[in-house]
């Protein structure tokens, strides 16, 4: 039985890479800097996973920035928009087209915006989005794995190279020509992928990666023909090229016999996310075929539970003997932090329950080796295992009880929108047009100093107290200046809007290093919810009533919401992800409550995450779904027909599920909008949206100060879309990353445009 590892995380495990690459950007390191601290880091990796025992080591897994972007660069997938840039660099080699690609280019005269980045399926990572036009022409560019290939070489070291597969490459990306379509580029890609292989197996790689997760997805029959045609092409023209194709992230479903036809050597099955699909693919392996089963969890933090996965090993040796069975973690290590030793601040109940992907390496050597007969390694696996289940800071019963009480009146508000609507225009007396932010106000340098000198404890909590209520008095004291309508207090005294109500409630840990990269050298450092969710007390009552003692227009009370705390946390695997997000709902009900009872008139829950919990497969969307607009109704609908309950989400695709946007009954949604102009307020009006919504005037994510014109013709737009009554207006997101000096700039311009639109309506 063979060890495998389908990737390594890259960034460091002290972010030495992020680090690296920033200072390179700044112009404080040179290339060779650079290149010495990624060879260390793959170096690292590779020593790790073999001393550890693992078969087959992944290479070209390591990455500058995207492991698709190198695929882009390796291939000649290259917008025609660089290409200018591209004839001006004298080093075809040097990674500045490639940082080009990621970042955008704004410098020697060239203004060139960088590839769209979107989400690595239902995972929290950025990939690249390739761009495929009819003019491009592809050929292999001093392919990056290949030198990775035989810089593990050199070190003694046979690896095994990843690369994105050629089906779910083309599908990841963009056609961007409409003549141009799905056939017609696999033929012009396969050629360049092939070479690309054979390359590869000359330099003497024995087993080839091709991940493609896009097997777990709902295909349609041209897709699957891709399938058929990208890998018989290969299979012929390369007759002994041992391929590993990849599956994770969910089962195969009816994709099962079309994954199984293609004539490979090996396939990998996630069995973490899809563990029933073991026994319909054992009953139909072809014989001639090795099957990698991806045992231990590469998506989330805990141990493996042995006793669970030799059920599944045993099984497969049964049926196919070992010799056809490789052994390994779901999916690539990528999306787990480094190593758990170096958490010295976490509990050694809860740490005990964890593994990272240091730790899950060793899990997959011990699996082996306990399926080989060495049953010493179970008792500790049994005895953190039970720990786990009789817990009595993970499990509280009243808690527990609690999400099984749960009624459809806790779901709902009392009355309908139309009649909640006119109540609320009574008590809030608002113009139309009204005018708010989404929460957050820049978190200057001082805000950011004040938190760390308190952490050091260099300041005591009533300094640090103190300088917050001074933050919030002056931006109450600019809001109103500016002439805005519902205020907010500003969020000064949060670190990250999940991290700080975990850090209140109960059944959260954090860890100090636990990074994973979310994009390029951006990295997250997700909570983890280990335990049943309560709120020992209100976290934000003080700070909102302290800001609304301070005007008399109402301000908004500012909440996360159960979903998105969700999605942004480590979530316990001992039960239903939903139960997990019902006892957040009600914690933050808890909270709506007690802002509601001190006198908060307007409350707002962000849900910016609902809709990447999307599932994969179309089939268990709309139950997600359901479910999710449970969770976010049961955490607001305590409140008064009186009290205004906004949410908030930050993306710009509705279409799909705006009867279920509609179905969270908020009474004010503010939305981004205004880099699609509006477009995507359609979605709303043909769906005849019938609450409040406030589509954003204007784009947060640059500095740039945007003028009345520009956001008064947004409005009227709007306005020809849903009845002035229901329209708000506001920036697309909370303004935390901004200067004060273009956000009071941008909120006088929009408070302007509100108003001249109000007289002209
Ligand atoms: N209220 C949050 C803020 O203004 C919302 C952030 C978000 O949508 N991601 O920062
Ligand atoms: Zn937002």
């Amino acid at each position: 039985m063979l060890t495998n590892i389908p990737g390594y995380p890259r960034i460091g495990s002290q972010r030495e890479l992020k680090k690296a690459c920033e200072n390179y950007w700044a112009g404080k390191i040179s290339l060779e800097r650079l290149e010495l601290t990624a060879r260390q880091l793959r170096k690292e990796n590779w020593t790790l996973l073999q001393e550890a025992g693992i078969d087959l080591i992944p290479s070209n897994d390591f990455s500058y920035y995207d492991q698709v972007l190198d695929m882009c660069i390796t291939l000649g997938v290259i917008p025609s928009r660089f290409r200018a840039l591209q004839q001006t660099l004298v080093n075809p080699t040097c990674p500045e087209l490639y940082f080009a690609m990621a970042r955008g280019y704004q410098k020697n005269n060239f203004d060139i915006t960088a590839l769209e980045m979107t989400k690595w399926f239902d995972t929290n990572y950025h990939y690249m989005v390739p761009e495929f036009e009819a003019t491009q022409q592809y050929a292999l560019h001093q392919p990056k794995c290949v030198q990775e290939f035989k810089e593990a070489l050199s070190l003694g070291i046979t690896t095994k190279p990843v690369l994105i597969g050629p089906v779910t490459f083309i599908l990841s990306g963009k056609i961007k020509d409409p003549g141009l379509d799905y056939t017609t580029l696999l033929a012009k890609l396969l050629p360049v992928y092939i070479e690309l292989l054979r390359t590869l197996q000359d330099a003497g790689a024995a087993w080839i990666q091709l991940d493609e997760p896009s097997l777990v997805t709902d295909l349609d029959p041209a897709a699957r023909e891709l399938y058929h045609t990208a890998y018989s092409s290969i299979r012929q023209a390369l007759p002994s090229v041992k391929i590993l194709l990849t599956t994770y992230f969910g089962g195969l479903e009816d994709n099962t016999a079309l994954a199984l036809q293609l004539p490979v050597q090996a396939l990998h099955i996630d069995l973490v996310r899809a563990p029933e699909q073991l026994e319909t693919i054992l009953a139909v392996l072809p014989e001639d075929k090795l099957l990698s089963l991806g045992v231990v969890d590469g998506r989330n933090i805990w141990k493996n539970d042995y006793t669970a996965s030799l059920t599944l090993i045993d099984n497969a040796i049964r049926q196919i003997g070992e010799n056809r069975i490789l052994l390994g973690t779901s999916c690539s290590l990528l999306h787990v932090p480094y190593n758990l030793e170096t958490e010295t601040d976490l509990a050694p109940e809860v740490k005990q329950w964890m593994a990272f992907a240091q730790q899950k390496v060793a899990e997959v050597i011990a699996l082996k080796q306990i399926a080989a007969g060495d049953t010493t390694l179970l008792a500790g696996n049994e005895a953190a295992m039970m720990s786990r289940k009789t817990s009595a800071s993970t499990h509280h019963p009243a808690v527990k009880a609690r999400i099984q009480q749960i009624t459809t009146a806790d779901t709902q508000r009392h009355s309908i929108f139309q009649h909640r609507q006119v109540l609320q225009h009574s008590v809030l007396q608002l113009p139309l047009f009204p005018t708010t932010t989404i929460g957050s106000f820049p978190q200057t340098t001082e805000i950011r100093q004040l938190r760390s000198d308190l952490k050091k404890g260099a300041i005591s909590m009533e300094t640090y107290n103190a300088e917050i209520r001074e933050a919030i008095t002056d931006s109450i004291y600019r809001q109103e200046n500016l002439g805005l309508d519902v205020l907010v207090h500003g969020e000064f005294e949060r670190n990250d809007m999940v991290e700080y109500f975990g850090e209140q409630l109960e059944g959260f840990a954090f860890t100090q290093n636990g990074w994973v990269q979310s994009y390029g050298t951006r990295c997250v450092k997700p909570p983890v919810i280990f335990g049943d969710v309560q709120r020992p007390q209100p976290m934000t009552v003080a700070w909102s009533r302290y800001a609304q003692s301070l005007t008399s227009k109402p301000v908004k009370g500012m909440l996360t919401g159960p979903i998105t705390i969700l999605q942004w946390s480590f979530v316990r695997n001992d039960q239903p992800r939903m139960d997990t997000a019902f006892q957040l709902a009600l914690a933050i009900r808890d909270e709506v409550k007690d802002l509601e009872d001190a006198g908060i008139t307007v409350i707002q829950v962000d849900e910016p995450a609902l809709r990447e919990g999307l599932p994969l497969r179309k089939s268990q969307r709309a139950a997600y779904l359901e479910q999710a607009v449970k969770a976010f109704r049961l955490a607001v609908c305590t409140v008064d027909d009186a009290t205004q309950i906004h949410t908030h989400m930050c993306y710009a695709e509705f279409n799909d599920i705006i009867e279920h946007i509609a179905a969270m009954d908020a009474d004010v949604i503010t939305i981004e909008t205004s880099r699609s102009q509006m477009e995507l307020l359609e979605a709303f009006a043909h769906f005849r949206y019938p609450n409040e919504t406030g589509p954003g005037v204007y784009d947060i994510h640059s500095p740039r100060v945007p003028a009345v014109a520009e956001m008064e013709a947004l409005l009227l737009k709007a306005a020809a879309l849903l009845p002035a009554r229901n329209i708000w207006v506001n920036p697309d997101c909370g303004l935390k990353t901004r200067k004060w000096a273009e956000t009071e700039m941008a909120l006088r311009n929009m408070v302007t445009a509100a108003k001249s639109v109000r007289a002209n309506i």
